[in-house]
């Protein structure tokens, strides 16, 4: 049993506001429960994100465990010197009662200074961040200090290898800013939240909230591994720490090492120092499988046209498993894609059993006619004890066969008077009997990884004993338009507008094909507006599908960002309707950029993006089935290129295509059932001709 239900980890920032636009260096966090790390600016955006994360976690009524990486006390006789109290907690209030913090300024310096006047000296504090300002008795160089009344250290920083002192302002690594800038938002969040958090190892924990100190730099090479291509560092060592932390707990070792913090019961103590390795091993277990390369949409040099067939080859090589996993009841499980081999807890049938109602014996003790047993053997009812040889009895279809019965007749070829059965047919040892594991046996396997779980798949596993099943998480699927024509249906819009059609279309796909759709709305054809929801999504979601833009003209603006900031690859692929196709690696998240036609954009969602999300969410690439059926139509279509027909099949069995080829008509989509896809060869089809047709139910619709 985890102490915590929910574990969360804060990388902290001492500095200004770091921007709208996810960077190192600012506030980062995550949560074992989404396992997506978040970028938070600046600390009142953070202080109001952990205010709103404490509150949710509440009113749940779950455990929480918060972790921040800087200290929570500073070196022995610091905190009474200052407060006159031995509480470190009391030194929070001081200084949450003098800092002051705006985004672009605040007066770490001038307080630090401050204490270093009262002190009588220079020092402890040292480290001055700007170039152009002096403070009175903030000496720029630690040498430089006269105050030498306070350690050096805390006890805990002898043990944690590397680690700077709190009275460092500035300098790379340096901590001291960061604790007197986070221990006043602690300060408030724990006035706020009067009753309900504990502050380790200070206090005992016994609220729902528990506030620890932590240093990701106690397993820094293993997150270092752990870090996807284009991932921010700061946030691998939040979304790695996390996972950590709930392994841990999972593990039921989180305990111990909470029990070691009394060695700093005032000065704080980092959680973990000194169980390194165990640590280590935790972050390795979360191997990665979530990396995909930056350039794994590059196509090889030189290529300027790409048949399907190829890209749909490259797009195979080139996708994986981007999904954690996570344990569910079977019969939740519909839909979901197994993480793990199934193995049979019990066999199927458990025990022999009976196939028909009628009645049992011992064949090597059969009569033509024989006495019948006054008990019976019924589903969920079992005969008692042992069938006397040469006795009947009767049995129902589904009952375990009672000992000494090794066959069964149909009722209705017995004839049954006077406390005897009479054989009218002829019987064969052991007919219409199961034997036990006939179906599968106990041990045996039942499904594989990777399968998606289905109807008859629930059906299965529940039969074979399997209550719970290893699962992938499900994909986050997020879906942006793009183009300032685009607007929401409204009764009145200008006949210049377009009703944004696609990001619903492409939704609701997503969601059909039982994944998590994050709708990130629409955005005009503006750089920035791109790029934030370009952030946000990939902050929010394991893959994003856009419409639009993706061409290369004057006003597509996807692929002209994805080229310059992301890792672009535009695909000329030689299909009808649907180029171009632009597929980018964004902040480590791929993006598949449709066109902004709908049936182009339609088209290749189910032709390149569904395959590639299938392997994405820890399944197989899917390939569709299709079936050759005599057309009803005639057409003569170019060489060199792919092209799928909207299309359904007459009540003969043959396959119409919709009236018009024109790309702009949507109704079509409507009207069809399904493709006919004709090959990259020039052909002339005439009525009758064997065409290669699509249901949609083989793209999973
Ligand atoms: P684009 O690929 O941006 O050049 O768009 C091609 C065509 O598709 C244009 O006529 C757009 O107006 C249209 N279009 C783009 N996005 C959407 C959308 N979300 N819904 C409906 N039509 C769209
Ligand atoms: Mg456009």
């Amino acid at each position: 049993m985890s102490l915590f239900d929910t574990h969360v980890v804060v990388d902290w920032s001492g500095g200004n506001d770091a921007g709208p636009r996810p960077r190192k260096d600012a506030i980062w966090a995550c949560s074992s429960r989404d396992r997506t790390p978040i970028y938070l600016r600046n600390r009142h955006v953070a202080e109001e994100w952990l205010a709103a994360l404490i509150q949710e976690e509440c009113d749940a009524d779950r455990r929480c465990l918060i972790g921040f990486d800087f200290p929570f006390g500073y070196p022995q006789g610091f905190a009474q010197a200052v407060t006159g109290s031995h509480d470190p907690l009391a030194l929070w209030d001081w200084l949450e009662a003098r800092i002051e913090d705006h985004p672009d300024h605040n007066n770490r310096c001038h307080v630090a200074s401050g204490i270093n006047a009262q002190s009588g000296g220079i020092g402890p504090f040292w480290g001055n961040p700007f170039r152009a300002r002096d403070f009175e008795h903030l000496p720029r160089k630690g040498l430089a200090r006269t105050n030498t009344d306070f350690p050096e250290r805390r006890a805990v920083e002898d043990r944690a290898e590397g680690s700077f002192t709190c009275w460092q302002l500035a300098g790379a690594g340096a901590v001291g800013s960061q604790v007197l800038m986070g221990l006043p938002v602690l300060a408030r969040l724990r006035r706020r939240f009067a009753g309900q958090i504990s502050v380790w190892p200070f206090e005992a924990l016994d609220s729902l909230i528990a506030f620890v100190e932590i240093w990701p730099s106690l397993i820094a090479s293993q997150i270092a591994q752990a870090q996807r291509p284009g991932e921010i560092k700061d946030a691998a060592q939040m979304r790695v720490l996390s996972h950590v932390l709930a392994s841990l707990d999972k593990r039921g070792r989180l305990k111990a090492m909470l029990a070691e913090g009394r060695e700093g019961a005032s000065e704080g103590w980092i959680l973990g120092v000194g169980h390194e390795a165990e640590m280590a091993q935790m972050a390795q277990e979360q191997h990665d499988p979530a990396a995909l390369a930056n350039d794994c949409f590059a196509l090889p040099q030189g290529v300027d046209w790409t048949s399907v067939d190829d890209a749909l080859a490259l797009l195979k090589e080139r996708m994986q498993n981007v999904t954690q996993t996570e344990t569910i009841p079977t019969d939740q499980s519909a839909g979901r894609v197994l993480a793990q081999d199934v193995l049979a807890q019990r066999a199927n049938p458990p025990a022999a059993n009976s196939a028909i109602d009628g009645y049992g014996f011992a064949f090597d003790h059969m009569a033509p006619d024989m006495p019948l047993n006054a008990g019976r053997a019924v589903a969920g009812d079992r005969f008692q004890g042992v069938l006397p040889a040469g006795q009947a009895v009767r049995i129902l279809t589904g009952a375990v066969l009672p000992e000494g019965v090794d066959t069964v007749v149909m009722q209705e070829e017995c004839e049954v008077s006077d406390g005897r059965v009479a054989l009218s047919a002829k019987v064969k040892r052991g007919q219409n009997t199961r034997k036990a594991g006939e179906d599968v046996g106990q041990g045996e396997m039942a499904l594989k990884a990777c399968h998606t779980m289905r109807a008859q798949d629930v059906a299965l596993l529940t039969a074979l004993g399997v209550a719970n099943v290893t699962v992938a998480t499900r994909l986050r699927v997020g879906v942006l338009s793009t183009g300032d024509e685009l607007i929401a249906p409204t009764s009145n819009a200008p006949p210049d507008r377009t009703f944004d059609a696609n990001r619903p279309m492409l939704l609701s796909l997503v969601e059909r094909w039982g994944y998590e759709p994050v709708d990130l709305g629409h955005v005009a054809d503006n750089r920035d507006a791109l790029r934030d929801a370009l952030n946000a999504g990939a902050g929010r979601c394991d893959v994003i599908l856009t419409s639009g833009g993706a061409s290369a003209g004057d006003a597509d603006h996807v692929s002209a960002i994805l080229s310059q900031e992301g890792a672009l690859t535009s695909w000329r692929i030689a299909i009808k309707p649907g180029r171009p196709l632009a597929l980018a690696m964004w902040n480590g998240t791929p993006i598949f950029g449709l066109p902004g036609n709908p049936v182009a954009a339609f088209t290749c969602a189910l032709i390149f993006a569904r395959p590639s999300f299938s392997v994405l969410a820890g399944g197989v690439w899917s390939e569709p089935q299709g079936f050759m059926v005599p057309a009803a139509f005639s057409k003569s279509k170019k060489q060199g290129r792919r092209e799928f027909s909207r299309a359904r099949l007459t009540q003969d069995g043959h396959a119409e295509v919709f009236k018009s080829e024109g790309s702009g008509r949507i109704s079509g989509l409507s009207w069809a059932e399904g493709f006919v896809e004709l090959a990259d060869p020039a052909r002339d089809v005439t009525p009758g001709d064997l065409v290669r047709y699509v249901p949609f139910a083989s793209y999973g619709l």
